[in-house]
């Protein structure tokens, strides 16, 4: 019974979102705001990572388009942008399959359940195929390149470029520079398949969506950096040597200014010792000492790297191998961003938080300050605007808190909810980090107090030795530091964290139906 009043269940709510559709298009039709077809593809790509994009958009593009300057083809007219055809777009069971093959990845909707859905709506008498696969256009191949033991797809630089552009309304500006991310994805709990994409976004239009540009799938990280890098590398001198023509405008493409990765991801790209060795520090030349098991850099007056000193490798031990991003002249050092998501959010509020529920007698606090505090937190939740993306959870349940609650917790419900909970000296300590971070992830604000932060953030460390031990400054603590130095070349750490990035990876993630082919 159970399972026909599941099924019952199920098939109302397919037939219910159907409905809902069908009327959304009707609508649609009836005051004459159909979407245009470049709408449709250029939502399509954010949705659909495999070449059924990339070759059929490049296809009708190739047909219609003219040449540029680098030898590709891309149209001038947005009309143009059609998968199916002109003669094809004025019929709305052509605008309904588009519709629904959108909308299926975008809502995770399973194979199955897409299935049954067309199986109603053809018994309903509309013109759609019977079979997801062909509505979604499953290609039956994909050419994917073998890199080690995983297999790497590149989608082309000018590619993702212009699928961005064509979201955008003119852009003022003609040249582009690419803000790269690069980091691993855990696929499944049951296996070690991991995803490697190279995402972008561009500088110049901060508010853009992010962009992919190459994939890689495998049981682990790339064996080879070289391999891993080498199509990217190669398409983005041809780009930025060419630049490309899109909608009969020119743009310049520059070498890109920021790569946004975390510590290990920075470490495998600059092929330099990982967070854990004794000289990684990647802004100082600080040696690290082995305490309590750990590499610490109590020190905070170490000289600073330059990128000329990174390309001589004067430091012999902070290198491994020779990066295969020098190739194309970059800083090796300057343009390598300390991301904030990961190194205060996820390591230094969280180290806070885990030192006062677990740390040493000298800074942990009782069990009965630590219900009042997440009481404290559970009162805000119903006062919360809708701003926060996530309700505060308590206190002890830090382990399971996402960036964004780590950032919450610093910037806004920390400096209350603490306030006569933490001892007096935890507190003030706490404050230099909440009050400098506010600062440098503000633009309205973080040009003029650069220097204050700053002072505050080399205050918060010293600080943070006396109070919790040497012991404890680690890598991310130690690397507080050099935070400002980011804000004066990139402006506000907003600009250039890893929050977008990640927020589109659990996009791609979602994408993956199956732990065979994962790329396809
Ligand atoms: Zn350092």
């Amino acid at each position: 019974m159970d399972y026909y009043g599941c099924s019952r269940t199920k098939r109302r709510r397919i037939k219910a979102k159907a409905a809902e559709h069908l009327q959304m298009l009707e609508d649609l039709h009836a005051k004459n705001q159909v979407s245009s077809n470049l709408e449709c593809v250029t939502e399509l790509n954010s949705q659909i990572p495999s070449e059924q994009w990339d070759t059929q958009t490049q296809a009708c593009w190739s047909e219609s388009g003219q040449e540029s300057d680098s030898g590709m083809f891309f149209s001038d007219s947005s009309e143009e942008l059609n998968l199916d055809g002109s003669a094809e777009r004025t019929n709305p069971f052509n605008d309904l399959k588009r519709k629904l093959a959108y909308w299926a990845p975008n809502h995770n909707i399973s194979q199955s359940a897409l299935s049954e859905l067309l199986h109603i709506l053809v018994q309903s008498e509309l013109d759609l195929p019977r079979d997801p696969r062909t509505l979604l256009s499953t290609l039956t191949t994909c050419d994917v390149n073998d890199i080690g033991d995983g297999s790497y797809y590149h989608f082309r630089v000018s590619n993702a470029i212009i699928s961005l552009l064509s979201h955008e309304s003119d852009p003022s500006t003609d040249t582009l520079t690419l803000c790269v991310n690069i980091d691993g994805l855990p696929l499944f709990r049951s296996s070690k398949m991991e995803l490697w994409p190279i995402l972008a976004k561009i500088e110049e239009l901060p508010r853009s969506n992010v962009i992919i540009i190459g994939l890689y799938a495998g049981p682990t990280k790339p064996n080879s950096v070289e391999d891993y890098l080498y199509d990217f590398i190669k398409d983005l001198k041809v780009v930025t040597n060419e630049g490309l023509h899109y909608n009969g405008k020119h743009y310049n493409i520059a070498l890109p200014d920021a790569f946004i990765c975390d510590a290990p991801a920075r470490a495998f790209l600059k092929c330099t010792k990982g967070h854990s060795g004794y000289n990684s520090c990647e802004r100082c030349t600080e040696h690290g000492i082995r305490m309590d098991n750990k590499v610490v850099f109590p020190d905070l007056k170490a000289p600073v790297r330059t990128d000329e000193q990174f390309t001589d490798m004067i430091d012999e031990e902070h290198h491994h191998g020779v990066s295969p991003l020098q190739e194309l002249g970059i800083g090796m050092v300057s343009s390598f961003v300390l991301d904030c998501m990961h190194l205060v959010c996820l390591g230094n509020v969280r180290k806070l938080v885990s030192l006062w529920i677990k740390g040493p007698l000298r800074c942990r606090i009782s069990a009965t300050t630590m219900s009042i505090i997440s009481n404290h937190l559970k009162s805000i939740r119903k006062h919360l605007p809708s701003n926060f993306s996530r309700k505060p959870r308590f206190l002890m349940e830090y382990g399971q808190w996402k960036a964004t609650e780590f950032r919450q917790f610093l910037l806004y419900m920390g400096p209350a909810v603490l306030q006569g909970r933490l001892p007096t000296r935890l507190y003030n300590n706490f404050m230099l980090l909440s009050v400098a971070m506010r600062i440098l992830l503000s633009p309205a604000l973080c040009s003029e107090y650069c220097d204050y932060a700053d002072k505050l953030l080399k205050c918060y460390v010293t600080n943070f030795v006396k109070i919790y031990g040497s012991e404890h400054v680690v890598y991310n603590t130690h690397n507080l530091i050099h935070l400002a130095d980011d804000e004066r070349k990139f402006g506000a750490l907003d600009s250039v964290s890893c929050f977008p990035f990640e927020n589109y990876l659990g996009t791609l993630k979602r994408l993956v139906r199956r732990p065979q082919n994962p790329l396809q």
